[in-house]
């Protein structure tokens, strides 16, 4: 399996979405003849990153009432699935809902990835990451005066200086590491109850992805690292990240702990399904990258499913 289809497997990821620059300046300027925009999926997203939700046989993101479409505070055309366009409608914060046969509510992402569609939930992580960009971007970097929105939502322009500024990613690396057969697992203090996961932290300016990643295990593990691959990318927008997966290895297995971490150690295949039956370790969800890192890992050392350690 290749590197593109690794990452077509996390969530958030390969969104058949257009997202042309045509459709996106179409779009803006209210095209409404070629654009249908009354067919358009609507969804809503607050200024903290709540999604307005449906449930119906499965989750699915509610239609934002068209008088939302007059309270947004903007406006973002994220793009065509097929013919139909995609908007998301940008809230202060969440409109109450009336109660109604499907429990339209807000729910955060984290929690409506794991029912949404693949396709929604990469819609609305799409949207999230559009959303926080805009409202933490209100002012010019430069001179300190207004910005506003053009490009249907895709780029910010100053109204006095004129300069354009684009929405932020911010790329962190996230990486398995393993000696011996045995996968270093670790936690940090303020996770919930019991959850060990893999390292992870953002890429410096100067630094590439490899220096990075290299710096972060030693400087929270004390680990030299021998080797490292690729493995996949995921758009993580909690709130604007762009995580890249490795898988590592270190010759020399002796941990010392940096201020991040309370607690690592080294589970093989057995100690790790042990650990996670006994309920004395919980692996991340499985909606992030981390827990991908971990399955892929558990399945090719041991040739089973790892579906069993993610609850
Ligand atoms: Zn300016």
């Amino acid at each position: 399996m290749g590197a593109e289809q690794r990452s077509a497997r996390n969530r958030f990821a390969a969104l058949p979405i257009d997202r042309s620059q045509a459709f996106r300046e179409r779009a803006a300027s209210g095209d409404s003849a070629t654009l249908s925009l009354e067919s358009a999926l609507r969804m809503a997203v607050t200024a903290d990153g709540a999604v307005c939700v449906e449930q119906h046989e499965t989750l699915r993101l509610a239609a934002a009432d068209a008088s939302w479409a007059g309270m947004a505070v903007e406006t973002i055309y994220l793009g065509a699935l097929g013919e139909r366009p995609v908007v998301a409608y940008v809230l202060a914060e969440a409109i109450a809902c009336a109660p109604d046969a499907h429990e339209r509510r807000w729910m955060d992402l984290r929690s409506a990835a794991q029912g949404l569609s693949e396709t929604e939930a990469g819609c609305a992580a799409y949207a999230r990451a559009l959303a926080h960009w805009h409202l933490r971007h209100r002012h010019c970097g430069a001179c300190g005066a207004a910005t506003r929105s053009a490009s249907g939502g895709h780029r910010r322009q100053c109204t006095a200086c004129g300069l354009e500024q684009f929405p932020r990613i911010d790329p962190a690396i996230i990486v398995l590491v393993e000696h011996a057969g045995r996968c270093l697992l670790a936690r940090q203090p303020g996770w919930p109850n019991k959850r060990h996961s893999v390292l992870a932290g953002f890429v410096e300016p100067g630094e590439s992805l490899e220096d990075a990643l290299i710096r972060e295990v030693h400087e929270e593990s004390g680990l030299k690292i021998s080797e490292c691959e690729y493995h996949s990318s995921q758009p993580w927008p909690f709130p604007s990240s762009l995580m890249l997966g490795f898988m590592a290895s270190t010759d020399d297995p002796a941990l010392t702990l940096g201020e991040e971490l309370e607690q690592a150690a080294w589970f093989s295949p057995a100690e790790l399904e042990a650990a996670v039956a006994a309920d004395t370790i919980r692996l991340p969800p499985p909606v992030s990258l981390s827990s991908r890192l971990i399955e892929d890992w558990f399945e090719a050392r041991t040739g089973r499913s790892a579906r069993h350690l993610f609850r």
